[in-house]
């Protein structure tokens, strides 16, 4: 289906330095959509397809694409579908008021499919709070996919020696007392090679991999 695109590709549209220098268009006319659909928890939390875990960014980074949106374009209609919204940090809820203050419509319910209709995408959702189905008509849907392990994974942690969890991310010595430790001395591990997370929690756990090798060199 046309005009059905990434939050990753969305990221660079939206970018000043990315192909389109800040323009976010449609794949198909090359013109500004007047109506954006984000779908939320794409290949996320889904036991059918082996990926149960939460990518725990694409819902701000969805907040943030339609704030974006909306500030850049007054006017433009922009829904986020989703299955519930996980805004869990400092200020971020307040971040989400700020959405909703500002008209973006957050539509709990996800689509089962998306078609093309012939002008453009068209998806059915049940919104599980009216309990209507709807069919929405967007120039352009952008697909929250969510963050998953590095294919190359198995190859780097066989080299390396170390375990892999069920789901493919590498396995810490303790997800408590130690999340960015792993069985070999002097292999540590930060942001998402383990799990899911944003840049502040990838920083600060970077941060600690490499203070913990630096004492661990000290004792040496
Ligand atoms: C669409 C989208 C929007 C986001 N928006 C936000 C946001 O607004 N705010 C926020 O805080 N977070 C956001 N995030 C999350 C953010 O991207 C991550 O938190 C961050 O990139 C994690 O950093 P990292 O260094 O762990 O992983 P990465 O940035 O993925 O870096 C890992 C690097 O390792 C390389 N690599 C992997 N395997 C190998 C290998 N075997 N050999 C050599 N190199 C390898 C990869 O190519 C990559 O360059 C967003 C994520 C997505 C997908
Ligand atoms: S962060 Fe939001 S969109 Fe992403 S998987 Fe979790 S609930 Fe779904």
């Amino acid at each position: 289906v046309p005009d059905v695109i990434t939050s990753l590709e969305f990221e660079r549209l939206i970018n000043a330095s990315g192909p389109t220098g800040g323009k976010v268009a449609r794949v198909s006319t090359g013109k500004v959509p007047e109506s954006v659909v984000f779908v939320q928890c794409v290949g996320s939390r889904d036991v059918s397809i082996g990926r149960p875990w939460c990518s725990c960014v694409c819902c701000m980074a969805a907040i943030k694409h339609a704030i974006l949106l909306s500030e850049k374009h007054p006017g433009m209609e922009v829904t986020i579908c989703h299955n519930d919204l996980r805004a869990y940090g400092k200020g971020y809820e307040e971040y989400l008021k700020r959405a909703e203050d500002g008209g973006i419509r957050f539509l709990k319910g996800l689509p089962g499919e998306i078609w093309d209709d012939g002008r453009g995408p068209a998806l059915q959702v049940e919104n599980t709070e009216t309990r209507a189905m709807e069919i929405l008509r967007p120039d352009l849907v952008v697909l929250a996919v969510g963050i998953g392990p590095c294919e190359g994974n198995g190859d780097l942690a066989g080299i390396l020696g170390l375990p892999l969890e069920e789901s493919g991310f590498v396995k810490p010595l303790d997800d408590k007392l130690g999340p960015f430790l792993t069985e070999r001395c002097g292999i540590y591990l930060a942001g998402t090679a383990t799990a899911p997370r944003d840049i502040p929690d990838s920083v600060a756990m970077g941060e600690a991999a490499a203070m913990r090798a630096f004492t661990d060199t000290l004792r040496e």
